[in-house]
């Protein structure tokens, strides 16, 4: 149970701490893409600018009319070789084409935009090209003489972010390891105050229970002789006997808590032994069908031919089958079938108690293996259990590695499953 809430509370603290992880590498990349992109389009600025400037300067140095196929159009050699230029055009102030290097261009100017990422495809290789595009008004005086238009390459701001991406996966789930390191040592420590409580409360219920049965046994002992020795005073028979019953059933109690108490967890391999379950389930067939007979009840038990042989407690077990068949007759009106049936897996072994009983509503399903857990009130008074019986069974499986299942229609009747490994003995 605690290694189970240790590893809750580890998968809850690693998925809460990895989305947040992920998130941030996610705004974390965003960042480096913007800042990229952001030192990008500066250098491309600057080269466009200093193209446009060139171009003016060449104008004005010549003061005369504005004829842009005049404009001799700088290649990527006039300037620091910092960035290979894809392209270079010259639009007009109407949009038309006037001058270009690399890639031919359409006619029209086709952006007005100013920056634009786009794809293309290398005439040489064949291979697609994403490139980085500015396109700038030309001033010359007060009006617009031009549209300059360049381009370079994405290759190598891409080949950053694709190292950059490659660190982040390596790094975020290196980071999420570490985490969830960390939520199970935390989880460890949490829980170790409501490890200790609950170990003292199991302490405090296995002791109680223990100096309960002595007293007990001496209430019943005694009611028990003194009726015999009351023989002849009937008028005090009723309230022996109410004496007898109750200390009979605070036994019962008592023994259920001890044992509900004692045996937590998993068993040790010193208290496993090899058992036939043909053998176990047998005997208790032939018992229940006495008991079964004496309420009108069929008891009906399908065992298979081949021994089946598993490492258990055997009294345990017997137990927790009997907690069910017990149920199962008492739940169940006269004339109706109780089913106990063994179904042999190659790695487990299905233990079914099926009856055609009242059944349980389908709220409750979810709750009858909790301790003191009673279906309603009516047939809590009729049946006289105190709402162990289940949980006792549960906690019986689960020691075995096991697993209790129940299915049920009210008025129908109910099945419970118990699902048992057949784990070899270590
Ligand atoms: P109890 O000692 O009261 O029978 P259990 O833990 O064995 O306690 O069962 C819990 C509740 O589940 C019972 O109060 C009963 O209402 C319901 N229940 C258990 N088994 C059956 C069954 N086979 N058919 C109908 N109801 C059942």
């Amino acid at each position: 149970m605690f290694n189970s809430s240790r590893r809750n509370l580890a998968r809850w603290f690693t998925l809460s701490m990895g989305c947040i992880l992920v998130l941030f590498a996610g705004v974390i990349y965003n960042l480096e893409v913007k800042d990229k992109f952001k030192a990008l389009d500066q250098l491309l600025y600057k080269r466009a600018e200093i193209m446009a400037a060139s171009s003016q300067y060449r104008l004005y140095q010549r003061r005369k009319q504005v004829d842009l196929s005049n404009i001799p159009l700088l290649g990527s050699g006039s300037h620091p070789a910092d960035v290979e230029l894809v392209y270079a055009r010259w639009y007009d102030p109407n949009g038309k084409l006037k001058r270009f290097f690399g890639t031919p261009p359409s006619e029209q100017l086709q952006t007005s935009s100013e920056f634009l990422t786009i794809k293309s495809v290398d005439p040489f290789t064949n291979q697609t090209l994403w490139l980085r595009q500015v396109t700038l008004p030309v001033q010359g005086g007060n009006s617009v003489i031009g549209y300059l238009q360049v381009a370079i390459p994405l290759t190598e701001t891409q080949n950053d972010l694709r190292e950059f991406r490659l660190m982040l996966t390596l790094a975020v789930p290196v980071a999420l390891g570490f985490i969830g390191l960390t939520g199970w040592v935390l989880g460890g420590i949490a829980m170790q105050p409501v490890q200790e409580a609950y170990n003292q409360l199991q302490r405090f219920t296995s002791d109680a229970s223990h100096e309960l049965r002595s007293p007990l046994s001496a209430i019943l002992t005694n009611a028990q002789v003194g009726r015999l020795m009351a023989a002849d005073r009937p008028q005090i028979h009723p309230s022996l006997e109410n004496i007898i019953d109750s200390a009979k059933s605070m036994s019962t109690l008592v023994n259920n808590l001890l044992l509900l108490a004692r045996h937590q967890g998993k068993l040790t391999p010193e208290s496993l032994k090899k058992v036939n379950l043909n053998s176990l389930l047998e005997n208790l067939a032939v018992y229940y069908n006495t008991q079964a007979a004496k309420v009108s009840l069929q008891l009906i038990s399908h065992l298979p031919e081949q021994p089946i042989e598993l490492w258990a407690d055997p009294d345990l077990l017997r137990q927790a089958v009997e907690n069910l068949l017990n149920n199962a007759c008492k739940y169940t009106p006269s004339g109706g079938t109780v089913w106990l049936r063994l179904e042999p897996h190659p790695d487990r072994v299905i233990i079914q108690v099926i009856d055609t009983g009242i059944g349980i509503p389908e709220a409750d399903l979810p709750y009858i293996f909790n301790r003191f857990y009673r279906v309603d009130t009516e047939r809590a008074i009729e049946s006289g259990g105190f709402g162990l019986g289940l949980a006792i069974a549960q906690q019986i499986v689960q020691a075995h590695g096991g697993h209790i299942h129940v299915m049920s229609n009210e008025d129908k009747g109910s099945t419970f499953q118990i699902k048992l490994p057949l784990m070899s003995h270590s």
